[in-house]
């Protein structure tokens, strides 16, 4: 109720509320829109609209405005946005496997019938070397002299490979050698695409066991299953890349270098940047 009437207007007011009340009419005039009309008749004498043309759709008050929102120091800018270095995507994340140890992926492999290569396999090549290593060497597949005695790189590439290692100082005991697909192809060929694709798996599963600090790649069917790039290894030959977090980085296959010796003087430039990421004493001048 308007409070700055005077007493006898605001009797009349309220009495003519009652009336309108008691035809069941609510009023909110407190301020003066359509129902302003019923407090202006009380006002001026003139008779008040009847109930019929006031309307009869219950007239809502208006919000009480709220009071100015009390001034708020402007929030602090959000932290920075952690980036952690080279994490594992997403789809990278969801095929590590909680827990897994080189013994299981061993046992998933099993008496593996997966692919063709199998029905040629004398013994299935699984890796060998340091299970904690801080180096991984990943080949190609097994040759006649892998397949014969189940170790990677025992024949020639091999030999050649041991010397690349001793070169850098270390054994072959200190890393870890492995291959992308466990079984030899035929007449040394290239793996297959579809014996690369189901392979693979336990190529991943053993790199995230063994968590090395760096991967070295031996040749382009290796670098090119673990970047998923069909790009030349020429293109990114001794580049720093990165497979699932870890540092990669891609040379030329021991067998390529006793068919090219030429490409030796590269592939020790290669190494020697491996060793500068481990922390091994680059000698000038050595090499394989
Ligand atoms: N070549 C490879 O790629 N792997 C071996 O184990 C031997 C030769």
């Amino acid at each position: 109720m308007p409070e700055n009437f005077s007493p006898s207007l605001q009797q009349k007011i309220e009495d003519r509320l009652r009336y309108y009340e008691d035809l069941g009419i609510r009023l909110f005039y407190k301020d003066r829109g359509a129902n302003g009309a019923a407090l202006a008749a009380v006002e001026t004498g003139v008779p008040a609209p009847s109930p019929s043309i006031v309307s009869q759709e219950p007239i809502l008050p208006k919000p009480t405005p709220r009071p100015a929102p009390a001034k708020v120091a402007p929030a602090a800018p959000p932290p920075p946005i952690l980036v952690t270095p080279a994490g594992p995507s997403l789809f990278e994340a969801v095929d590590r496997i909680t827990d897994d140890t080189l013994l299981k992926v061993r046992e998933d492999l099993g008496d593996c019938t997966r692919c063709k290569l199998h029905k040629g396999r004398n013994k299935l090549v699984f890796g060998d070397g340091n299970p904690k290593a801080q180096l991984v060497f990943v080949g190609e597949g097994p040759g006649a002299d892998e397949d014969m005695q189940g170790l990677p790189f025992v024949g020639r590439a091999g030999k050649l490979l041991t010397q690349m290692i001793e070169a850098m100082g270390l054994q072959r005991r200190d890393v870890y050698i492995c291959n992308v697909v466990k079984c030899r192809p035929p007449e040394n060929r290239q793996p297959d695409d579809d014996e690369v694709t189901t392979c693979s798996p336990f190529l991943f599963r053993q790199l995230d066991v063994i968590a090395p600090k760096v991967i070295v790649c031996l040749g382009a069917v290796a670098a090119k299953t673990l970047l998923q790039t069909n790009r030349g290894i020429s293109q990114f030959r001794g580049q720093w890349l990165e497979f699932r977090g870890r540092k990669l980085l891609a040379t030329y296959h021991p067998a390529y270098l006793l068919r090219n010796p030429n490409a030796k003087g590269e592939v020790w430039k290669d190494l020697q940047k491996v060793m500068a990421v481990l922390g091994l004493e680059v000698k000038k001048g050595k090499s394989a």
